[in-house]
């Protein structure tokens, strides 16, 4: 059992009401830990120590906020496999992919905040003929709050939290309550990497009421949130009177658009994992497979070999491929999605099924799933799902999956394969997402800005536009 606390101005503590929520852990489906059920008491209580903190470390030298910077990323590298099996075990993720991505992603997050901090310079201009010059201040908000999700739960809570601190802010940070364990491990390496007391706090609880009390708070001058997009909208409804800067990431129904001119064995290869890794729970995953007409059976039958390969298993064992579903309540939804598709006429081509695994039963595991859609305005089509469910269609025409792809409320990210120059660039610029990927899916250049259109979000993330939101710029106009 393990046994979670708040981390307040560089303390572990109990939650002042001494509530407890159980945490589960979904390879198992049984109680291994418990986490604070923190209130708006614990807020307040991070909020002071932040503001506390806020006067010393926006003053702090950016060669020192990046030598701290860089020593938390050092430190989350020495202690890889315990982050990664911590992470493993808490979201049900195969322990590969923990190691490989969320964990060394987390790592390089502090890294490359680290070194943008030291190149982010603001313009200067000189009024010509005026006899003046302007410069831009970028200063630090304040205290900032930043609530992450539990599908990717170190890596994207330290995509907000490096960018906040890097620029000179003062955070209150809140982890899924479904994944914490990682963002309470975290608090030793900020002990360890010598950040000052008041920096980052971390409180942990449910997001309507710990979650809540941090976007009501009337201080708390941003809010970065990843996650889904009810909850974003709500969130938006209580910042805008108190005029909040706000970052949105929600969530996506990605199409992944694949031309029979492309590189076929390359496109398959990538389509099975931009369909399935993380059990299909990333916002970036491939969940609308859409295939020209003349190669579509031949891709059918290809994928489902493909995907009928894929080993559901423990998310220990090193040879798993999908591993569990973060919670019930989210295999149950998954499942209910699948019986959806099925009454409104979809054809499940491969899986469906829940897997029971010898000595873990109660366990949420669920097959890899094809659902083949004779429509595209269909539920599955057109909602997130956010489990190891794609949906598959063949097109005819350029302009015809163009409108398809486009006809969700979701812009997150598009994935195209082709190799005509033409075509890529004509629907590069027309296809409504944040991000577009040609012959590749999910490669990341951290300076780039990450972040989607529509009911997928409002701003960006990554590089300077990080730094941009943590930070406000003021113009200073001087005659001389
Ligand atoms: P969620 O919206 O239920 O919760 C996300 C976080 O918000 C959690 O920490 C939760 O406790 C908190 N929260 C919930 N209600 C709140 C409230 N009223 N006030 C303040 N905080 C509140 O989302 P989830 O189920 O944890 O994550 C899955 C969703 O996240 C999916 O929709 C997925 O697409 C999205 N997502 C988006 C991105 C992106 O970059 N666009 C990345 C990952 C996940």
């Amino acid at each position: 059992m393990i046994s979670i606390k708040n981390y307040i101005n560089g303390e572990f503590v109990n939650p002042e009401n001494s509530k407890w929520i159980n945490n589960y852990n979904p390879s198992t489906g049984e109680i291994y830990g418990k986490i604070p059920n923190s209130s708006h008491k614990d807020v307040e209580k991070a909020f002071k120590s932040a503001e506390d903190a806020f006067s010393n470390w926006s003053q702090t030298t950016l060669n020192e906020r990046s030598r701290i910077l860089l020593k938390i990323s050092e430190l989350l590298e020495t202690n890889l496999d315990r982050f990664a099996e911590a992470e493993s075990r808490d979201n049900g993720k195969p322990i590969n992919l923990a190691k490989t991505v969320d964990i060394p992603r987390a790592a390089s997050n502090f890294r490359f905040f680290a070194n943008a901090i030291t190149q982010f310079s603001s313009e200067s201009h000189e009024s010509v003929g005026q006899q003046a010059i302007n410069y831009t201040l970028r200063q630090p908000l304040g205290v900032v709050g930043c609530i992450s999700p539990w599908n990717l739960p170190l890596y994207l809570f330290t995509w907000k939290i490096a960018p906040a601190i890097a620029a000179g802010n003062c955070v209150v940070a809140k982890p899924s309550e479904v994944t914490p364990v990682t963002a309470y491990l975290l608090g030793e390496i900020l002990n360890e990497a010598d950040l000052p007391k008041g920096v980052l706090n971390i409180v942990h609880g449910l997001g309507n009421t710990t979650g809540q009390a941090i976007v009501e708070h009337p201080k708390i001058k941003a809010i970065s949130f990843t996650g889904g997009t009810k909850t974003g909208a709500h969130i938006a409804k209580i910042a805008a009177p108190m005029f909040k800067k706000l970052s949105l990431e929600l969530g996506g129904k990605n199409p992944n658009i694949i031309f029979a001119d492309c590189n076929y064995n390359d496109m398959l290869h990538t389509t099975v994992r931009s369909s399935f890794t993380n059990q299909g729970q990333i916002c970036l995953c491939g969940s609308r497979i859409f295939v020209e007409g003349t190669i579509y059976n031949k891709f059918k039958t290809d994928f489902i070999e493909k995907v009928k390969l894929l080993k559901v298993g423990h998310p220990s064992k090193t040879d798993t491929n999908i591993g569990a579903l973060v919670s019930k309540p989210h295999l149950e939804k998954v499942k209910n999605y699948i019986e959806i598709a099925k009454n409104e006429g979809g054809n499940i081509l491969f899986g469906g099924h829940e897997v029971s695994i010898k000595g873990y039963e109660k366990g949420y595991y669920l097959q890899p799933t094809i659902i083949e859609v004779k429509t595209d305005d269909c539920s599955v089509n057109q909602e997130e799902i956010f489990g190891p469910v794609v949906t598959l269609m063949p097109f005819k025409t350029e302009s015809e999956v163009l409108k398809m792809a486009n006809k969700v409320k979701y812009g997150l990210s598009a994935t195209l394969w082709t190799n005509n120059l033409n075509r890529t660039m004509r629907l590069s610029n027309q296809l409504e997402a944040g991000i577009v990927w040609v012959n590749t899916w999910m490669m990341r250049d951290l300076r780039t800005p990450f972040g989607g259109v529509k009911a997928s979000g409002v701003g960006r993330e990554g590089g300077f536009e990080a730094l941009r939101f943590f930070t406000e710029p003021k113009n200073v106009c001087i005659k001389y």
